[in-house]
């Protein structure tokens, strides 16, 4: 059976390739009739899983009209989880067309993927419980238990980059992050405010940001490397989207009730190259 299954896997391939011609250079997000997107099933605001198939936050919001423009409007889309451990695998093993995901560009990823965008530059902060009075700032995180997301960049910028030493505690992803810190196995979650906003806002008073952001996070549309005219295609889509005022909507759509400061001008590009 499972002989069987990895031989016709291969004979699709074949005929892909075949397709592709001799290269089996694969094909551009552009022209596609059906997207596949991966965005974050669990954070309230950004990407959210309300039923299978169906999300709901800025990204996937994001996610669609970048589809309807790159694609037309006719262009099916299809969402998938994308945990932050995942997102280069499923980029790369060519199951996702694009990730919009709370995905930051660093140089560490764009060996592996490439990004259109930003769309969007997020800032690093910390959320703590209510009755935290100790922690007022990153440097404050010292000794302390700090979540750790498998695939995620937060942890990495307070142990290695601000050469913080925390007690770093794994979980899966950031609402397995709150949880942990609600039950008081971390002390703080510190990762992009968009996230904690999120948060913060299901949580009621229960946690608190401690308001000192100290990154930018320049949240990047994952996409194969190699596709220059689809991540170009891309760009431009965003591009209308701040000129047309469709990315201010939806900033106050999923944001306008928190105590974020909103930037509502076009991020400057990466570059496609
Ligand atoms: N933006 C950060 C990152 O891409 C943290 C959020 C996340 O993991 O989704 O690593």
């Amino acid at each position: 059976m499972r002989a069987r299954v990895v031989i016709a896997g291969l004979a699709a391939l074949a005929l892909t390739a075949a397709a592709c011609g001799a290269g089996g250079d694969e094909s551009s997000i552009i022209g596609k009739e059906r997207l596949i997107i991966g965005v974050k099933p669990d954070q309230p605001g950004l990407g959210l899983k309300k039923k299978e198939g169906v999300y709901e936050g800025f990204d996937v919001d994001v996610a669609k009209e970048v589809a309807a423009r790159v694609a037309g409007k006719g262009v099916s889309v299809q969402f998938v989880d994308a945990p932050s451990s995942q997102r280069e695998r499923l980029l790369q093993a060519g199951q996702v067309d694009l990730v919009v995901a709370t995905y930051s560009i660093t140089p560490e990823r764009k060996t592996k993927v490439a990004f259109a965008g930003p769309y969007y530059v997020a800032h690093q902060d910390t959320l703590v419980r209510q009755s935290e009075t100790r922690i007022r700032n990153v440097r404050d995180l010292r000794g302390r238990n700090l979540c750790q997301v498998t695939g995620s960049n937060s942890w990495r910028r307070v142990q290695e980059e601000k050469k913080i030493p925390v007690n770093l505690v794994k979980a899966a992803s950031y609402s397995m992050c709150i949880d942990k810190l609600k039950s008081g196995d971390v002390d703080a979650v510190s990762t992009d405010d968009l996230i904690l906003a999120g948060f913060a806002a299901s949580e009621g008073n229960q946690v608190k940001i401690i308001n000192a952001p100290f990154t930018d996070e320049r949240y990047g549309i994952g996409i194969r490397q190699g596709d220059i005219d689809g991540c170009e295609a891309v760009n431009k889509a965003i591009t209308e989207m701040y000129q047309d005022g469709t990315a201010q909507k939806l900033l106050k759509k999923w944001f306008g009730a928190t105590t974020l400061t909103l930037t509502e001008t076009v991020p400057q590009f990466e570059g496609c190259d």
